[in-house]
């Protein structure tokens, strides 16, 4: 390892930078690069711009924007033949990068707001979300929208925003709910930040399929956001704080699996080992803590499942969210739940492993990509005729949602554990009361 390697943990390591040999093999699998057939903005391209700056050059305007169009997605990493580490050059860059942007007062004001006083505060998500709630259901949102109060930009991040769910997950925290039936498996699980308000249903209903997989489940009343908007932001400092409080609320739980329905987080809170490996304190347990997480697809492909479920009569096409497939490399556990719902077709559409344009926060910063990627997407979806868009992440679901909207055919959007959770609960309602 390089001495600036251990100087810094917080900059592109020469040891990755040097594993890629420039032989373009990825560029086909990169969205950006597929949408401005600009080599800066392709993988090898972005890598050797990396590469400059780690032999000196300056962090010029440039090299911020080609760095800050990147999804994240990690579709590079995937076709790599070399092993190209890609995601973690990119989140290095990004963490080398975000001392030196200049933002106006009210921007740095904003995002610190976002990143340091919402994202981990359930108190303030409450408080937000409760307002948000009012202003959509209130009309006013519609209002809004129908006189068109908004300039066309906001008006496009707006179609993209989330609808609040009440009541909140909040309730949830700090309970342990017991198997159905005979327990099997102790876990606890992660509600997120964002989740708590805008998906609180798809908690629920993520809780309840794991209950009938015999799972006693808890929900820990320490947890907090797990960092991984952070960590794609370049705010790693405070990525590393939400990570030692998240393993000082879970590890010593002596949980089977710590479990997230959100293929985002899952990446992230399976890379706290790297995220924390120079935390003399936190190394060791990181891993561990690492080591216990499971994505609830991963987990409930990896058990014996309950079959009991009812028909459930649709075609349905699944689009792999990016940090399950490429950063998790899980792309069968998903298909395999979703084939063991009787009644339901499974039909594949063109490239699914291709970001939809949600990559976190990125369809807010950078619009115009996003839904240029999106309608992309719809054209393959619209192709399989399905009736449902099916993914394992909630910020996907947003994006395709809108998707579905804009450039779609009427389809709905589910999490692979929402139609679970249908199937169990239709089955159980048509059961005769004893
Ligand atoms: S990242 Fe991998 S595939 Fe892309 S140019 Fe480098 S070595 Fe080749
Ligand atoms: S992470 Fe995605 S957008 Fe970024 S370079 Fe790789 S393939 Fe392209």
């Amino acid at each position: 390892m390089a001495v600036s390697d251990l100087v810094t943990p917080d900059r592109p390591k020469q040891s990755d930078l040097d594993t890629c040999v420039h032989c373009g093999l990825c560029l086909n699998a990169c969205p950006t690069y597929r949408e401005l057939r600009v080599e800066m903005d392709s993988p090898r391209g972005r890598i050797y711009q990396m590469a400059q700056v780690a032999s000196g050059a300056p962090i010029s305007p440039s090299y911020i924007e080609h760095i800050g169009l990147c999804l994240a997605c990690r579709g590079c990493e995937t076709a790599c033949p070399s092993g190209v580490r890609y995601g973690r050059l990119v989140e290095a860059a990004r963490a080398e990068i975000e001392p030196q942007i200049q933002r106006p007062w009210y921007a740095r004001w904003l995002r610190g707001f976002f990143f340091r006083k919402l994202l981990p505060s359930r108190l303030n998500l409450g408080i937000v979300g409760t307002a948000l709630y009012l202003y959509q259901a209130s009309g006013l949102k519609w209002l809004v929208r129908v006189l068109g109060f908004l300039p066309a930009k906001l008006r496009d991040i707006e179609s993209l925003s989330p609808e609040i769910e009440a009541p909140f997950f909040f309730p949830y925290y700090g309970k342990t709910l017991a198997a159905e039936g005979s327990q099997r498996y102790r876990v606890a699980f992660l509600g997120g930040c964002m989740a708590n308000i805008c998906f609180a249903r798809l908690n629920e209903a993520t809780v309840r399929v794991l209950r009938k997989n015999g799972c006693e489940v808890s929900i820990p009343e320490a947890q907090t956001c797990c960092g991984a908007l952070h960590v794609h932001a370049g705010l790693a400092d405070d990525a590393r704080k939400l990570a030692r409080q998240n393993i000082d609320a879970l590890l010593d739980g002596s949980f089977d699996a710590i479990i997230t329905n959100a293929a985002g987080c899952g990446s992230t809170l399976k890379e706290y080992g790297e995220l924390l490996e120079h935390d003399p304190a936190y190394a060791d347990k990181a891993r561990r803590f690492a080591a216990r997480v499971k994505d609830i697809t991963e987990f409930l492909a990896s058990i014996e499942l309950n079959t009991e479920m009812d028909a459930q009569a649709m075609v349905a096409t699944y689009q792999d969210s990016c940090h399950l497939a490429h950063g998790q490399k899980i792309r069968a556990a998903p298909r395999n739940l979703l084939n063991s719902i009787p009644g339901l077709e499974l039909r594949e559409m063109q490239l699914p492993d291709m970001c939809c344009g949600s990559a976190g926060i990125y369809n807010v910063l950078h619009t115009n990509m996003a839904l240029a990627l999106l309608r992309k997407k719809m054209d393959a979806v619209n192709a399989t005729g399905a009736q449902c868009i099916v993914t394992a992440n909630p910020g996907c679901m947003l994006q395709l949602s809108a998707g579905a909207r804009k450039f779609g055919q009427g389809q709905k959007v589910a999490h692979v554990v929402e139609l679970l959770d249908r199937a169990y609960r239709v089955k159980q309602d048509s059961k005769p009361a004893s």
